[in-house]
């Protein structure tokens, strides 16, 4: 019998040295030291031994079973070791020669691009750049710019309330701009003439959503006051202005119209750029495209800012920008400017 546990010990010992697995680890644990495995059932014999022979062969026994469990535990540390080096040589294993993975560079998106273009052409013939409030008053968005509350015009502005009978304010004074012309009265206030400003901002009307027709849409504001400011002084301004931003070969024509806070009105248009002048749904088959309405600033609106209309004159205009993206880009839906879909903000 002590033959036998020798042999055992030998043949579990140099089996388990070559395992470089746990689960045939495992296998082999339970081959040797498992219920039925082979050193138990030897050791389940040494009971019938005769007497005196038992303490001997017990302890070569449990001689045998330390060996093959130092074995196994010495084995699967090493098992151990030789993964967490095999790991680590994978992380720390580049191969230079493989292209790398260009990162996603983001870029402005067409209305800022544009706006930016906007901002730059004003700059050079002397306007400043100002910013405002897109919760107006009703005083600044309609009262200061000659639109009083029973004026016909304001139907034409649908215009957003805002749920103020939690607050102290008198219902329907607070409302989102509905023009960014609003701004005219705060600057015109605190500036004496001559002034030159533009005003970007976004603007809100509860309005029906089309191809050319947003609830949301952007315009920058510009107005000039000064002493001897003429209607062709605004013809000339808007016609430099728009031929910077749309190229020179552009077509324009302006048509008289009406607006409370100008006099007189004038509605330009320019050549719709998505079909050419042919008639598209962009343009409701006219050719033409609405881009800045304008006019030489209304003397009710000089008075009300403090200005002496007698002494000085003024024009005013605001371009949609949002119409004049989609105009320099032929694009036929302005919907597709708060489009998030990659593939449209990608072309730009
Ligand atoms: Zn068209």
């Amino acid at each position: 019998m002590e033959e036998e546990l020798i042999q055992i010990k030998n043949t579990a010992v140099s089996l388990i040295l070559d395992i470089l697995d746990r689960k045939t680890l495992e296998e082999v644990k339970l081959q040797f030291l498992g219920r039925s495995g082979k050193l138990t059932l030897v050791i389940k014999e040494i009971a019938k031994l005769p007497k005196e022979d038992r303490p001997e062969v017990g302890r070569l026994a449990n001689e045998v079973k330390k060996a093959i469990e130092d074995t196994i535990a010495n084995q699967e540390l090493r098992i151990r070791q030789l993964t967490d080096q095999e790991s680590g040589e994978r992380k720390e294993k580049i191969d230079t020669s493989v292209p790398g993975i260009k990162p996603d560079i983001g870029h402005l998106h067409p209305m800022t691009q544009v706006l930016m273009d906007v901002v730059d052409v004003f700059k050079t013939i002397g306007f400043q750049v100002a910013d405002g409030p897109e919760i107006e008053t009703d005083y600044y968005n309609f009262e200061v710019l000659n639109i009083p509350k029973d004026h016909p015009s304001r139907d034409t502005q649908q215009t957003l309330f805002l749920d103020t009978r939690k607050s102290k304010v008198v219902p329907g004074e607070v409302i989102l701009r509905t023009q960014t012309s609003a701004m005219q009265g705060r600057i015109m206030e605190k500036i004496k003439p001559p002034v030159r400003a533009i005003v970007p901002g976004k603007n809100f009307r509860y309005e029906q959503v089309d191809a050319s027709h947003g609830f949301e849409f952007w315009q920058v504001e510009g107005f000039l006051v000064d002493t001897s400011v003429r209607l062709t002084d605004l013809f000339g301004t808007i016609d430099y202005v728009l031929r910077k931003l749309m190229g020179e070969g552009i077509k324009l024509k302006f048509a008289t119209t009406n607006f409370p806070f100008v006099e007189p009105g004038v509605d330009t248009y320019i050549q719709c750029t998505v079909c050419n002048g042919r008639g598209c749904s962009f343009c409701k088959q006219s050719g033409w495209s609405e881009i800045m309405p304008a006019g030489m600033i209304h003397p009710n609106v000089l008075k009300a800012v403090g200005y002496d209309s007698q002494k000085v004159t003024g024009f005013a205009f605001a371009i949609g920008l949002s119409r004049l993206v989609t105009l320099r880009y032929q694009m036929d839906d302005l919907r597709l400017l708060t489009n998030p879909d990659m593939r449209i903000l990608e072309q730009f």
